[in-house]
């Protein structure tokens, strides 16, 4: 999931890595009526999750009051490379004296976290890489050894940075951009231009973040700085829940276990006749929290009408499913039918405390995913 340039700012905050002084807006009127009188030069920049955001116009450098209100009517709705411009971030205008590309990012490849570097900031890094890919610097680092002495010297000997205070700003600044990945589970951290300001101070101007969606569940204060734009609220719950869900248009609700057998039951679902309303997968644990979470958030679409589970018990053990159906039922008023397909680890168990809800049980697939789109009707 990418990050807005507010939100990974919010991140750098957090690990004292130095920015600008701002703040964010959703509105023009809102940004017009605080803006203070005495703080120009601002910088306004259009918020959205696309590169090359400067050039197309999103970043305005404001002088004076005279000129603000023109430049926030410009901003807010402009389009961006197809995204429509809704949040404008607000800051200090800084004096920039040098410009630096710096980013570390996941190489699958490599195994490697790799350092990118340049001291030509401000250009996009893949143009930069196209037409002069001598002034960039690459470094592998190993995550099993982490950053050393000798990564600091190639990266001073590349962007030729001598002065004592800076080499040690940019030292701390590359330190917590890299426990930054480690720590937040990052495939990107990007900052373009990384700036030498007025009075030698080193500053992130920009943000350009990453977070692996596996690694989303583990972050605290994960609505802090989260990017809701492009899930619905269903499926941002079932990110915060550590489940796989992607909503459909259909009403035939799914619970499974594992990827493959939830695409499948998705295929048979239409085979037979019917429409799925998700796509749903528990994962391979047995932790009854998981199918209550995943009952919630189904109950909340209004569209689903049946909820089949399909569950094939390996490491998944069938009772612990049915433990945490019934503690579901228990607790969230289930008024929607709901099929299931209950076999393998545990199965008997399994069976035993689903009967005394009085629920349908089917051990082959096909039997439950036809009953289910039976119960739809037509
Ligand atoms: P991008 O084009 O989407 O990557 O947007 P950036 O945030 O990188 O900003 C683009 C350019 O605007 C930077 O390279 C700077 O040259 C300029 N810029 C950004 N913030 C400031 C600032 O505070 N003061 C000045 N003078 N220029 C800025
Ligand atoms: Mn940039």
């Amino acid at each position: 999931m990418k990050l807005y340039e507010f939100q990974g700012k919010r991140l750098f905050a957090k690990y004292l890595i130095p920015i600008p002084k701002g703040k964010i807006f959703y509105s023009k009127d809102d940004a017009f009526k605080m803006i203070d009188q005495d703080i120009f030069p601002i910088v306004a920049k259009a918020q959205v999750l696309v590169g090359g955001r400067g050039k197309a116009g999103g970043v305005k450098l404001i002088k004076q009051v005279s000129e603000i209100e023109s430049a926030l009517e410009n901003l807010f709705g402009m389009d961006i490379k197809g995204y429509k411009v809704e949040k404008v971030l607000i800051e200090e205008g800084l004096n920039i004296e040098q410009e630096f590309y710096l980013s570390f990012m996941l190489n699958r490849n490599s195994e490697k976290i790799t350092m990118i570097t340049s001291s030509q900031g401000g250009t996009e890094i893949e143009i930069l890489a196209e037409e002069n890919p001598e002034a960039i610097l690459k470094l592998d680092i190993d995550p099993l050894i982490g950053l050393k002495n000798h990564h600091f010297v190639k990266f001073f000997e590349k962007t030729k940075i001598k002065d004592r205070n800076l080499k040690n700003q940019f030292r701390y600044i590359i330190k917590k951009m890299y426990q930054m990945v480690i720590e937040l589970s990052l495939n990107l951290v990007e900052i373009n231009p990384l700036a030498i300001i007025k009075g030698n101070r080193v500053i992130a101007l920009d943000s350009k973040i990453v977070v692996d969606d596996n690694g989303i569940p583990f972050l605290s204060d994960f609505d802090s700085f989260i990017n809701y734009d492009d899930l619905t609220s269903e499926e941002l719950d079932a990110k915060k829940a550590g489940l796989s869900y992607v909503q459909l248009n259909g009403n035939i609700g799914c619970i499974v276990n594992g990827a493959g057998l939830a695409m499948t039951t998705m295929d048979m679902i239409k085979y037979f006749g019917g429409e799925p309303a998700n796509f749903l997968d528990v994962g391979g644990s047995s932790n009854p929290d998981k199918v209550i979470n995943a009952l919630k958030i189904l109950k909340r679409d209004k569209n689903v009408k049946v909820i089949l589970f399909n569950i094939f018990g390996g490491i998944t053990r069938c009772d612990d499913i049915a433990n945490g159906i019934k503690i579901a039922m228990e607790k969230l008023e289930i008024s929607i039918p709901i099929v299931i397909r209950l076999t393998g680890t545990n199965e008997k168990e399994g069976v035993k405390i689903l009967n005394s809800l009085n629920l349908d049980i089917a051990t082959s697939m096909q039997e439950a995913v036809k009953k289910a789109v039976s119960m739809i009707g037509d």
